[in-house]
């Protein structure tokens, strides 16, 4: 997970890599995280076997934390609803 600032808000991206061999592995993943796709890759260069690699992308604009001034501004809203 990195964090970097871009302009007023702080953007979290996580890259969540598995890998597997279908000769190998069938469809469960059997290679995790940043060097699974180039596992899977260099698996494939040395059996011939068929592999894949699926890469899921988290992409996080804002701190996790709840924003408590937005959370009075709703409540607030919700309390003038008739
Ligand atoms: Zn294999």
């Amino acid at each position: 997970m990195t964090a970097r600032r871009s302009g007023p808000h702080v953007t979290f991206t996580s890259r969540d890599v598995r890998a597997g061999c279908f000769c190998c592995h069938g469809s469960e993943a059997h290679w995790w995280g940043p060097q699974a796709q180039g596992t899977a890759a260099r698996h494939h260069d040395a059996t011939g076997h068929q592999t894949w690699a699926d890469v899921v992308l988290s992409v996080r604009y804002g701190r996790e934390e709840a924003d408590s001034r937005q959370l009075d501004i709703e409540a607030a809203i919700a309390a003038r609803a008739p």
